[in-house]
């Protein structure tokens, strides 16, 4: 088996959710490399190899400096016909799917997405994939090479192995229609402590926050806890919290080792994207709401009332 991961950056660093797929595609064995594209990005591509990347690919060009799509089809388009790769993976973004979605087009390949797991079973490579709401796992196949997978976030954590990866540039020609699209103006959300993703703790509020000034209140908390704020599609359409911070079928899926869900009824749309949070504790004043149904610890109250009052707690055991 070779495959090649697609390797996502930010502000010169490796994306968490790719290293976690190249660590996954490392425990299946064979020849594992990663692809890192873009503009001033070779410094940041040997990292991979803690990870369990024995060669990381980099393309630098300026035509690869705005996340676009186009162009790093073209560019993994050549790599894969090159180095002759029979899987390629990646990790979920809207890039990710963008790049997935062409790269699977062009090489006229299999693209099976929203896969939570990977495995070999009797000689084949096997993905796992939620479906109907995330009621049932099916097992889903590629009749043909290269396999192009595209995996959840939080489907898995990176492991670090420890080993050096060997760094190999290559150059890659565009097609016209790949340089028609520009990138016009980019706007980065302004955020203090971890991303949702990437959170340890994550404090969610839904609609029984009452106002949109009530997320101040988990905002104290998350900080408190070195946390981030998370939200459901109910006051994210409601203007209350920005998309990025969605949990769900339609935002992210996370998995954090501590979920506090505060007015959330635990629909089964909100459930699938944070059901593997290793613990989960939910504030509602209905004790018949759903969410208590799969939680590990349920506080039936009003949320206002109790929400400033475990942020004092909180304070006053970090102060002890
Ligand atoms: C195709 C599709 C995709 C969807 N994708 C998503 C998704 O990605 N993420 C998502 O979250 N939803 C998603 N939804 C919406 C989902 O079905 C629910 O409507 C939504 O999750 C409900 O949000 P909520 O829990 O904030 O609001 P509600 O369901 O209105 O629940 C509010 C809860 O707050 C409690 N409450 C009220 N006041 C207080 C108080 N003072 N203190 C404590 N508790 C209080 C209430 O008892 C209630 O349980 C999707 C729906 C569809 C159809």
């Amino acid at each position: 088996m070779a495959t090649l991961v697609f390797l996502e950056h930010h502000e010169g660093e490796l994306e968490k959710r790719g290293l976690a797929v190249l660590s996954k595609a490392a425990s299946l064995g064979g020849e594992v490399a990663g692809a890192v594209l873009g503009a001033g990005v070779g410094d940041v591509a040997a990292t991979a190899g803690r990870f369990g990347a024995s060669a990381v690919y980099v393309c630098e060009d300026p035509a690869l400096g705005a996340p676009l799509p186009q162009p790093r089809v073209d560019a993994l388009e050549r790599l894969v016909r090159d180095q002759g790769f029979d899987t390629v993976l990646f990790a979920q973004s809207i890039l990710a799917s963008d790049v997935a979605a062409g790269l699977a087009a062009r090489l006229e390949a299999g693209l099976n997405w929203d896969l939570s797991d990977l495995v070999q079973q009797d000689g084949a490579l096997v993905g796992k994939r939620p479906a109907l709401g995330d009621s049932v796992y099916v097992d889903v196949g590629w009749r043909g090479e290269p396999r192009i997978g595209l995996f959840r976030s939080g489907a898995f954590d990176p492991v670090e192995t420890g080993g050096e990866a060997r760094v190999e540039s290559f150059s890659a020609t565009f097609q016209d229609f790949s340089l028609a699209a520009t990138m016009v103006e980019q706007a980065h959300e302004e955020r203090t402590g971890p991303s949702i993703e990437d959170a340890e703790i994550v404090v969610a509020g839904g609609r029984g926050l009452g106002k949109p000034e009530n997320f101040a209140l988990l905002e104290e908390l998350a900080k408190e806890l070195g946390g981030a704020v998370g939200a459901t599609r109910a006051v994210v359409d409601a203007g209350w919290y920005p998309y990025g911070s969605q949990v769900g079928q339609t935002g992210k899926t996370v998995s954090p080792k501590l979920y506090i869900a505060c007015g959330i009824s635990g629909a089964i749309q909100h459930k699938v994207g944070m059901q593997n949070s290793n613990v989960i504790v939910s504030i509602n004043k209905d004790g018949n709401a759903p969410i208590f149904e799969y939680s590990d610890l349920g506080v039936v109250g009003d949320v206002q009332e109790i929400l400033p009052k475990l942020t004092e707690l909180v304070r006053q055991r970090k102060g002890a």
